[in-house]
């Protein structure tokens, strides 16, 4: 208890210091940590490999190339970000500064997973740093390689007391969580998502919550069957189909669903040829509990397609399931595993039905030649992302917010989103001294008059630029001098 109020303490006194909040200091961490990725980068792409199996060119563009274009984002747009903005002004504030001021929050923690070990603490660690907070960084003890990477690099390349690194497993973290935080940024399973807000509520912390669940992924009968099972291979078993974002399970209509099998096999000889085991491209299950738990979802399922599996390396073939009943265990839970349950449905509104009747998901796919359809689906369901066409791709569109819904998670990040997650948006309104008399609408005694004049100007819209402000400044006058003349 003692070290981690000695952690968040010296973080909290570091920031107190004030050091963090100038925009040069800002970048400046911004680049170093730039330059660690890049001096690091063998260290990382090898933690990477030692926890996930992870291939060194898909490392490369799963978990540092991101991070390199998220600090190069935010080092350019950081001034024009941070930088006040001005709002638009009513009839009672036209003379005066009206702006939304950019804050940092304080002390932020950053709570990762360990599926993207590198990534999923070093962007919310971005954002943090850009917005000028101090963050304690609590990587995940399951990919362990990476967590004691990020704890031994973050100190030789960072301010050591405004960023410090804890490591630990679950006593650690709920001993780091006692702490008082002035906001959590946590990535995992719903379950613990549900602790970390409890324990946020004790110091009325806000969160965000980066969380999981089933994304389903629905296949129109008017569709490039080839091309839409290519690219949900390519998302499904990136990383042996513990992602986030990955296509669940698949909805489509019993005719199609032979051939979505078949496109889905030949794509997999293509991607990872004969001997899969042996591809440099597909990795491994993280640990034995879970190969465990992903193998037990094949009980009693009809296997189109893998299946095959080896304890010792954690080692599952990617494999297809076929006629999956909406009730079955697979169905249950969040798979985080290569399995690709398909579940036939008759239309798109028995999907949209099936996808309604069940938790908001992270992330929604729809595949069809029809835009129209498309959009209707997205209409009517709700989900944290979705991508029409393909999968996973608006996870890397820094424009787009980055969250669940629901029991999917709450809040977001990504490029500007994460700025603005880790600022206070403070309210400023500078008002100067002079026309005092403007000010006696508002001023005791009351009168039915003086309600009247305030309706009157309050209600009125002006949105004609330079003429509305015209008519604006005439009213001002106008009000001023009846207020001087009537009252
Ligand atoms: P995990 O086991 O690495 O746990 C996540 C973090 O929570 C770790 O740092 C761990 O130390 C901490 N933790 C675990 N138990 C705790 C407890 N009882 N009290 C306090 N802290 C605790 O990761 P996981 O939960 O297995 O991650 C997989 C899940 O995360 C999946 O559901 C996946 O969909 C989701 N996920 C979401 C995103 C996203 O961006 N939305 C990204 C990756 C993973």
């Amino acid at each position: 208890m003692e070290r981690m109020q000695q952690v968040v303490g010296r973080a909290r006194a570091a920031f107190n210091s004030g050091r963090s909040r100038s925009l040069e200091f800002r970048i400046q961490q911004l680049t170093a940590l730039e330059r660690m990725v890049q001096e690091k980068e063998k260290d990382i792409l090898a933690a990477l490999h030692a926890d996930l199996h992870k291939g060194g060119p898909n490392a490369y563009s799963h978990e540092i190339l991101g991070v390199l274009a998220e600090l190069a984002l935010m080092k350019e747009k950081l001034p024009s970000w941070a930088a006040p903005q001005h709002v638009k002004k009513n009839l009672m504030t036209m003379r005066d500064e009206a702006y939304i001021g950019y804050e940092p929050l304080g002390v932020v923690l950053v709570i990762g997973a360990w599926n993207y070990p590198f990534v999923l603490v070093m962007q919310p660690l971005i954002g943090a740093i850009a917005a000028g907070n101090a963050v304690v960084v609590k990587p995940s003890e399951v990919s362990e390689n990476t967590a004691q990477l990020v704890a031994e690099l973050l100190p030789q390349y960072l301010d050591r007391e405004l960023y410090p690194v804890v490591t630990g497993g679950v006593p650690e973290t709920t001993e780091l969580l006692t702490q008082r935080f002035d906001h959590i940024l946590y990535t995992g399973n719903t379950a613990v998502g549900k602790i970390v807000m409890a324990a946020a509520a004790k110091h009325l912390t806000p969160v965000t919550l980066e969380l999981g669940g089933k994304s389903p992924c629905y296949i129109d009968k008017d569709c490039d069957l080839a091309v839409a099972c290519r690219r949900i291979t390519w998302g499904k078993y990136m990383n042996c189909g513990q992602t986030c974002i990955a296509p669940d399970y698949i909805l489509c209509d019993p005719s199609i669903q032979d051939k979505v099998v078949e496109n889905i096999k030949a794509t997999l000889q293509e991607f990872y040829g004969e001997d899969i085991k042996s591809s440099p491209d597909y990795e491994r299950i993280v640990n034995k509990r879970h190969f465990k738990r992903v193998l037990g979802l094949l009980e009693g399922q009809k296997i189109a397609h893998g299946g095959e599996a080896d304890e010792a390396s954690c080692f599952i073939a990617p494999t297809i399931l076929t006629d999956v009943s909406p009730e079955s265990k697979v169905m249950e839970e969040e798979i985080f595993g290569p399995v690709l349950p398909i579940v036939t449905v008759k239309s798109v509104e028995e999907a949209i039905e099936f996808i309604n009747r069940r938790e908001k998901p992270l992330a929604l796919y729809v595949f069809s030649n029809n835009k129209q359809l498309i959009k209707r689906v997205i209409s009517q369901t709700s989900s944290g992302g979705v991508t029409g066409n393909d999968v996973i791709m608006h996870f890397f569109l820094s424009t787009l917010p980055f969250g669940g819904v629901g029991h999917s998670g709450m809040g977001a990040y990504h490029g500007k989103h994460s700025f603005e997650t880790f600022s206070h948006r403070r309210a400023c309104l500078i008002k100067d001294l002079k026309m005092e008399s403007t000010n006696k609408m508002r001023y005791p005694p009351v009168s039915q008059k003086k309600v009247d004049w305030t309706k009157f100007i309050i209600l009125r819209r002006f949105n004609r630029g330079r003429i509305g402000l015209a008519i604006l400044a005439l009213l001002g006058v106008v009000a001023a001098v009846m207020m001087k003349v009537v009252y």
